[in-house]
């Protein structure tokens, strides 16, 4: 197996990671700045990205920012950034509708827009620097073995299969994760019914800064302001109709977005290439386990309309690093129940936001639709329902990792 080590290693490490996605390649720059002794697995060989790593548009909170700032990774960022100053949120049919200002709250900007394949790119020279990490690749997580007082964790590669060893095993290995199943962690699964078509659009006027969510029966759509003078859409289309949008060519999609959007962001000239992907929501039945800890998608999988889901992972795999620089036992059961503890709040909260959203452009029944317009409406007019909104699109939800905060831990 080609172990791509930055450090070489018998094998035996304070950390192994699983999962070299965005929560686990972050956790395991911050793990490597707090001085601990770490293993990154994952699936995919060196030189290819991680499939994650696509034309996702990712809208990163204020709170993720300050991190990935703090941790040396948004600086090797290529492309310019794309920065959220106004989020602007209605619903098709309906009166009622949200509008944020990150002035009114003191700021420049909500959070950034990154596009994920550039976000890899920033992330793998960041990697490369790091002294500590020993990168296992590729090779796949494919069960637990024997260690004495360690967590022994099979791996396997081209060559076969090997046995590492850690005091703390973290499951980033994705909403299907193979580290939760083998812990015997079950997890709840809803399937939204919807597919998520992803894209950059070319706007005749560049983006000014705002962001908007607009809620259709159908499924939602949100267009995000890129820093290459594109939008980033995620279009969502109810699973029946899934096909049938696949099909289009890039004329009638585009008249399709036009006609959901409406003039709000101007007319759309053009539109790069297209990829979909299922909504679910799948939230793990516990994030802890024997010298184990499970963090980002294999903990908790959110639709993507709240865009929540790597800042909400992010804030997992940050506080599970304050934790583990400061314990002489990385994987002791004091500590695991102390990171469950601390996650709690932020997790079943952003999980409520995400869900509500979705649900919010879900559900036809013509008798929800007052409640619904209701919702936005207060909303727009309760100032603490919107600092609520505010905050948690800045990624303030709970007890905040002291990087998120901007305070150099
Ligand atoms: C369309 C879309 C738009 C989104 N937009 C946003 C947004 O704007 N903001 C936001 O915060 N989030 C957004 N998200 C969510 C975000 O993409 C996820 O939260 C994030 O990818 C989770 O990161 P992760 O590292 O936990 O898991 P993943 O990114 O899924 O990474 C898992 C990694 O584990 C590896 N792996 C899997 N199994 C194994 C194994 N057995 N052994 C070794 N390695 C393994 C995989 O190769 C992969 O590299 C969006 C998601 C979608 C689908």
């Amino acid at each position: 197996m080609a172990a791509m080590t930055n450090a070489q290693h018998s094998g035996g490490h304070e950390v192994v990671i699983v999962g070299g996605g965005l929560v686990g390649a972050s956790l395991a720059v911050a793990l490597d700045r707090a001085g601990i002794d770490t293993a990154l697995v994952e699936a995919t060989p060196p030189g290819a990205m991680p499939a994650v790593f696509d034309q996702r548009n990712l809208s990163f909170a204020e709170a993720t920012v300050n991190a990935l700032t703090a941790l040396g990774i948004l600086q090797k960022l290529q492309v310019p950034a794309g920065p959220i100053r106004q989020i602007h949120i209605s619903r098709a049919g309906d009166f009622g509708r949200v509008g944020l200002d990150a002035a009114g709250y003191g700021r420049d900007s909500f959070g950034q827009v990154v596009v994920a394949r550039d976000f890899g790119d920033a992330l793998e020279a960041r990697l490369g620097e790091l002294t500590r990490l020993t990168r296992y690749r590729p090779a796949r997580f494919i069960g637990f073995g024997d260690a004495a007082g360690r967590r022994g964790i099979r791996i396997a590669g081209p060559d076969g299969e090997r046995l590492l060893q850690a005091r703390l095993v973290v499951g980033a290995d994705g909403a299907d994760s193979a580290v939760r199943a083998a812990l015997g962690i079950g997890a709840q699964v809803h399937d939204y019914r919807q597919r998520l078509f992803i894209a950059r659009v070319r706007p005749e006027r560049a983006p000014d800064g705002r962001a908007f969510e607009r809620l259709t029966d159908h499924g939602p759509t949100a267009l995000l302001p890129r820093g290459d003078r594109h939008y980033g859409i995620v279009h969502g289309v109810d699973a029946d109709a899934a096909a049938a949008v696949e099909a289009l060519d890039d004329a009638p999609f585009l008249a399709r977005l036009q006609s959901v959007f409406g003039w709000r962001a101007g007319r759309f000239l053009g539109v790069g290439p297209r990829s979909s992907h299922p909504a679910r929501r799948v939230v793990a039945d516990d994030t802890v386990g024997t010298r184990t800890v499970l963090v980002g998608n294999a903990a908790q999988s959110l639709h993507p309309i709240g865009a929540q889901g790597f800042n909400l992972g992010l804030r997992d795999a940050l506080t599970l690093a304050e934790l583990v620089a400061d314990a002489s036992d990385p994987g002791a059961p004091a500590l695991l129940d102390a990171y469950a503890a601390r996650r709690r709040e932020d997790r079943a909260r952003t999980l409520a936001f995400s869900d509500g959203l979705a649900r919010l452009s879900a559900n036809p029944s013509p008798l929800l639709r007052p409640l619904r317009s209701l919702g936005l409406l207060a909303i727009d007019r309760d100032a603490g329902l919107q600092a609520l909104l505010a905050g948690g699109a800045m990624g303030y939800r709970g007890d905040v990792p002291a990087l998120c905060r901007g305070v150099a831990a």
